[in-house]
């Protein structure tokens, strides 16, 4: 393993969940792509078996309506709502459905999809895929749904959604430790070496696309975030607050200045972006959907103190994201950003450690006080359970972004004003992580059988992942 690129760490996609929502999709628009679909003269007939997690809360994340949609060519980078919504409301009432290039597929959810709340032994978010034509049974796969959108198949390799090549990756890490020897015998930066490993040369003047078409979209999601009030869908009647904080910071600004302290303003920001993963709108994963706000709020708060001109936020936003991937990549490599696997010591844990390595690398840090800030901001996460109430991505998911994005900052700043020596390594730490969720009870890790889950409200629910 040689790490991941920066789209694999961060998809654009749609709320609430990226195992639940975005994984599915994936892996049923790749099981179609793998079919001879061009010279078929006769509709293919499609039949999925969800297992485990999937199966038990696919209805409320949107997982049916994922894989018609994904059946159909969708993609989460470019689906909307809506194209989910038709493909579903297509796929019940005909049973049949018309791929975006124009192929017929007989898929009627109600016969054709099909549930096993026993889990698969390779992952609880397991997913299988039958195909036949003109009756005779062409093609069978299982994929698994790992965290973060990402998607592997039964033989554990990654369906390809980045951009480093196997062997063809200059250089490869495989712990922190690995990745600052790069840095210092090359005289790179993490986010330089990073870029590297994907095969780009960033200078200073250079405009990097991939990461400034992702801060857009986040940038989009927390505006979005900060200007839509009401009430959030699933039945906990939990209300938007981000846009009625904002105000209220806005109404304490003074003479033109960004309103209130960076930490504030990024808890605001964080809970805008998780309001909106939660009503299914547009986001970037960072690195899962449950975990989404934190790095942009981080991003866009040292934005708001330093006022760049364009090109200084794009080496900003390229500087911190291509970090950011890095540090996600550690957590994927050795431990997991699945709360299924380790609880929200791999999501929000994951991404304040994240965020707090980017602000470091922005603010100028050297690679020994960026692992630093990484490993104080999920240090203080160990052992954060996934105990999400009603089984949705809200309560405590929402609030606990902004907390998560609060002491990214506090996590920096302590960094920066140390020497780069420190006594616990940010691999030690990530095996913790590895270790503590082994350790962890179930009713912890996304099964909402403990903690607030039960606790919070006396709702019977039965098991959630973002
Ligand atoms: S509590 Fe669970 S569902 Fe909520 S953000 Fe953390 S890992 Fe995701």
């Amino acid at each position: 393993m040689q790490g991941f690129a920066l789209n694999d760490i961060f998809k654009i996609g749609i709320g609430p969940s990226s195992s639940h929502t975005m994984g599915p999709m994936h892996a049923a628009q790749h099981f179609l792509s793998g079919l001879d679909v061009c010279h078929a003269t006769e509709p293919y007939r499609i039949e999925v078996t969800l297992h485990g997690s999937l199966a038990a809360t696919g209805e409320g994340h949107g997982t049916p309506g994922a894989i018609t949609a994904g059946l159909m060519g969708h993609h989460y980078d470019t689906v909307t709502l809506v194209d989910i919504e038709l493909a579903w409301e297509i796929a019940m009432n005909t049973g049949r459905l018309q791929s975006l290039a124009g192929h017929s597929i007989q898929f009627k959810p109600t016969d054709a999809l099909h549930r096993d709340t026993q889990p698969l032994p390779n992952h609880p978010n397991g997913m299988t895929f039958k195909a036949w034509r003109s009756n005779e049974f062409i093609a069978e796969a299982q994929y698994f749904s790992v965290g973060g959108g990402m998607v592997e198949d039964q033989e554990g390799r990654a369906l390809a959604t980045g951009d480093l090549v196997d062997d063809e990756t200059p250089f490869p890490y495989a712990s922190m430790d690995q990745l600052v020897a790069w840095c210092d015998s090359e005289d790179l930066s993490i986010a330089q070496l990073q870029a590297k490993n994907e095969h780009l040369c960033l200078r200073s003047e250079s405009r990097d696309a991939h990461a400034i078409t992702l801060w857009q979209v986040m940038s989009e999601c927390i505006d979005r975030g900060l200007s839509t009030e009401g009430e959030l869908p699933g039945g906990l009647r939990v209300k938007r607050r981000a846009a009625a904080l904002w105000r209220r910071l806005l109404s304490n600004s003074q003479g033109g200045k960004a309103p209130a302290n960076q930490a504030q303003r990024a808890m605001v920001y964080a809970m805008a972006v998780n309001e909106e993963n939660a009503a299914g709108g547009r986001l970037v994963t960072a690195p899962t959907n449950g975990a989404a706000g934190i790095v942009p709020a981080v991003l866009r708060a040292h934005l708001d103190e330093h006022r760049l001109n364009s090109a200084g936020i794009n080496r900003h936003v390229s500087t911190f994201l291509r970090t950011a991937t890095a540090i996600g990549s550690l957590f994927k490599m050795n431990a997991s950003i699945s709360g299924a696997e380790v609880g929200c010591q791999g999501e929000v844990g994951a991404a304040a450690s994240m965020a707090a390595a980017g602000l470091t690398a922005v603010m100028g840090g050297s690679p020994r006080q960026i692992e630093n800030a990484a490993e104080i901001a999920v240090e203080h996460c160990l052992g954060l359970t996934c105990d999400p109430i009603g089984g949705l991505v809200q309560v405590p998911c929402i609030e606990r972004n902004g907390m998560g994005a609060v002491k990214a900052i506090a996590a920096s700043d302590l960094a920066l004003a140390g020497d780069g020596q420190f006594m616990i390594s940010l691999d030690q730490v990530i095996d913790t992580v590895r270790e503590t969720g082994k350790d962890m009870d179930s009713r912890y890790k996304e099964t909402a059988r403990g903690g607030l889950a039960i606790h919070g409200l006396k709702i019977p629910v039965t098991a959630v992942e973002c």
